[in-house]
């Protein structure tokens, strides 16, 4: 494809996706065929000869793809989170695309971890994170695929600073300890299973059955029951925004007992930090000047496509010490001067996407206004459903809803609340996802998509009030 053929199938690309997006809400939000239908529709092998013309891949876009697609941008989609894209997102990573460069070093593309930096910086000044995090003093931020990278960095980190730095070297020489609360993550037990703390590593601490947020004193138990035990306490997770219910952990409180261990505190606001760039809305983030590291995922709420996770730590001297190695084919004179930063010592994996180019076309396009809007946005909507569940005696609210998600209930055992959800779930005009509160079924309503309105949210209400009637009526 030269460039003249790229220039006349990319305006017919980018046709295709302004009609996908002016025109999704029209269609179901999730599939209804069987599995196995769209790998059916497909050739068992790959073209011999080239040369098909785009049109014609997008046709098969049409006809096979899209009819297999759950439409995380429907405005009627209100599962799992939100992952929200947009124009400027996809402008962005269109042209990271084009370039084609590697950010491994910053010799290797000085531009893309220069403008990198500068945006963390940017974001930190947006979410106002404490200066400790900013490339100007001893912290910085990083772009990770996602927040569970972004944990698994941070406990490997974690790891290097409780065993003195010896893991490098040693590997796991004692029995190192990961804490989170019972509504902490999935992957932060996964990044302790990655790490070699074993299946049971990750303490998972109770919360308060009130708020589901952890309980400080429980914290405190488990950690001088490790001790007591020869154990080493490596990492302390908080999440702002659970994925269950968005419950906020202390984190005031967390912080003081990770100061007070020396242990190292990872606060994970994947969905909620993005709040954050709303003043109104950063009480959620007290007690962050005790964090050693931090992320919250734009791809998340705040309008940037999959992948993007900000990752901040507070001394950045330590995660490089902790992952770097430098083999001599990546040797340069910029490396060894050390006045450059070379963003794979801060990641996992060596190479890396220019992932700072979507940001930058998001922050530009909608700017620290644009973006409050959009959280407010959310926020507004979810209190107005919030209030249509509060009115109907045969609902309850599961839980408080700080942000955007809504955890309610029929007032009736498990399998009517299931039946609600697999009923509304497909009519295809809406779709939510659940999760259980104390063992018992809670729907959750998570609001987040740009294109939502109250409409939106008011046709999601009568659904479910109408198909309660019919799952209440004898
Ligand atoms: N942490 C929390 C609180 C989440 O809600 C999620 C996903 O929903 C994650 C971590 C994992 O996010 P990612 O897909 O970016 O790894």
């Amino acid at each position: 494809m030269d460039p003249e053929e790229f220039r006349r199938a990319g305006h017919a690309v980018v046709d295709w996706i302004a009609d996908y997006w002016a025109t999704v809400g029209q269609r179901p939000v999730t599939p209804s065929d069987p599995p196995g239908t769209v790998a059916a529709a497909l050739p068992t092998t790959p073209p011999t000869t080239g040369g098909e013309p785009v049109e014609a891949v997008l046709a098969d876009l049409d006809a096979i793809v899209v009819p297999g697609l759950t439409h995380w941008q429907h405005p009627s989609f209100f599962g799992y989170f939100p992952a929200n894209t947009s124009g400027p997102s996809v402008l962005g990573d269109l042209v990271s695309s084009g370039l084609g460069v590697q950010g491994m070093l910053w010799a290797t593309s000085p531009a893309s971890t220069e403008l990198e930096t500068v945006l963390m910086d940017w974001l930190a000044h947006l979410l106002d994170l404490p200066q400790r995090f900013r490339s100007t003093g001893t912290g910085g931020g990083v772009i990770q695929d996602s927040a569970s990278s972004a944990t698994l960095v941070a406990t490997l980190a974690a790891l290097h600073r409780a065993s003195g730095g010896r893991w490098r070297d040693t590997g796991i020489d004692r029995r190192y300890r990961a804490y989170t609360s019972t509504h902490g993550h999935s992957s932060i037990e996964k990044a302790a299973r990655i790490a070699g703390l074993g299946s049971d590593g990750t303490r998972a601490i109770d919360v308060d059955p009130d708020t589901q947020a952890m309980l400080p004193a429980a914290l405190r138990a488990a950690i001088e029951a490790d001790l007591a035990a020869g154990d080493v306490p490596a990492i302390v997770v908080a999440t702002i925004g659970t994925t269950s219910t968005t419950a906020v952990d202390p984190v005031p409180e967390i912080g003081a007992i990770c100061a007070e261990y020396g242990i190292w505190l990872h606060v994970d606001a994947a969905y909620a930090g993005a709040a954050a760039v709303c003043p109104e809305l950063r009480w959620s983030h007290a007690g962050l000047e005790y964090a050693d590291s931090y992320c919250f995922d734009p791809h998340k709420w705040l309008l940037t496509g999959f992948d993007c996770d900000a990752f901040w730590v507070a001394d950045r001297a330590e995660l490089i010490e902790a992952l770097t190695v430098l083999p001599e084919f990546l040797r340069n004179a910029a490396s060894d001067s050390g006045a450059v930063i070379d963003y794979r010592d801060w990641q996992v994996p060596l190479g890396r996407r220019f992932r700072a180019l979507k940001l930058w076309f998001v922050l530009r396009w909608y700017g620290a206004e644009g973006l409050q809007a959009h959280i407010r946005s959310g926020v507004r909507l979810a209190e107005r459903f919030a209030d249509q569940v509060r009115a109907d005696d045969r609902f309850e609210l599961a839980a408080a809803h700080p942000f955007a998600l809504v955890c309610f209930r029929l007032r009736a055992d498990d399998d009517v609340n299931a039946a609600l959800l697999a009923s509304v779930n497909a009519t295809g005009r809406v779709h939510l996802t659940h999760t259980r509160l104390a063992g018992r079924y809670t729907l959750r309503m998570a609001i987040g998509s740009p294109q939502t309105t109250a409409t939106h949210i008011d046709d999601a209400w009568t659904l479910l009030a109408t198909t309660a009637k019919d799952l209440l009526t004898p």
